[in-house]
């Protein structure tokens, strides 16, 4: 984990209400796709946590969607602002463990399905992705998943269509799935998906380095700090 200023290279709108925020400075912290940074935001109490969602030996990106106070401030951020960030917090997803892979993702849960996406590929695997979206100017990521040349397969809410409704078809000939998303997406998905699989949690959080426990989720051998020892639980672990 590393805490340090972090410039503004960019942040521009790249769907409704979403952002595409890169940042520079030393990404040596990062090691694992899944992990997050928790950025300091001007006037607003608390750190925001975002999953990472690329990165290089300049800098990373984030993607996140305005909703509240924090992402709205955040989207005012202009090159030449810069952001106090922590990091290289939480474990990540581990690609060593699969040799076909599924990525399911809700909404502006896909974006550390992108950074995973290309650890995948940098080692010979071809990912198929599983996307779903409110309606159509929601998707992110589609475009940039299939320039990386892993299949993409997307859902619309607006169309009637959830990313549990085409599960089985995106499961076949795959070995293991990582998903992230909604609460009520990774449910469902861990309940219908047959594979085994990991799951990050977008839990809210308060201190983001697990001193105050407020992000604490039960597994089966009990409660467990998603900010450190997740956000990225197994399947099996969880007790949902
Ligand atoms: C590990 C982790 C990774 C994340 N990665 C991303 C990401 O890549 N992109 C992204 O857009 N968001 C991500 N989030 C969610 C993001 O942290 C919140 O949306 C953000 O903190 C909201 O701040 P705010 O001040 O704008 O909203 P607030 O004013 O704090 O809240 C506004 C509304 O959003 C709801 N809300 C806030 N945080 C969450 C949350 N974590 N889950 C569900 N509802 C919430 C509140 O209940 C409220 O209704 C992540 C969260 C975690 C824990």
């Amino acid at each position: 984990m590393r805490q340090g200023l972090y410039n503004v290279i960019s942040n521009e709108s790249v769907a409704r209400g979403v952002y595409r925020l890169r940042l520079e400075g030393s990404t040596r912290a990062l090691a694992r796709a899944g992990q997050f940074a928790d950025i300091r935001i001007d006037g607003v109490y608390l750190r925001r946590p975002f999953s990472v969602a690329d990165w290089d030996d300049e800098g990373f990106v984030i993607l996140y969607k305005v909703v509240g106070e924090g992402t709205r401030a955040l989207a005012g951020a202009r090159p030449g602002h810069s952001l106090d960030v922590i990091l290289g917090l939480g474990n990540g997803f581990d690609e060593t463990i699969s040799r076909a892979p599924l990525l399911i993702g809700g909404g502006v849960g896909a974006p550390p399905l992108y950074a995973l996406a290309k650890r995948f590929i940098g080692i010979g695997i071809k990912p198929v992705a599983l996307l779903g979206f409110a309606s159509r100017c929601d998707i992110i990521l589609a475009d940039e998943l299939r320039a990386l040349d892993c299949r993409v397969m997307v859902t619309l809410e607006s169309e009637g269509e959830r990313v549990t409704d085409r599960l089985d078809e995106a499961s076949a000939d795959r070995d293991r799935f990582y998903a992230c998303g909604p609460e009520g997406m990774l449910r469902a998905v861990k309940r219908q998906c047959g594979l085994p699989g990991q799951l990050s949690l977008e839990t809210r959080m308060a201190c983001g380095v697990g001193l105050c426990r407020g992000c604490t989720c039960m597994t089966l051998t009990g409660g467990k700090r998603v900010c450190v020892e997740g956000p990225v639980f197994d399947k099996e672990a969880l007790a949902w």
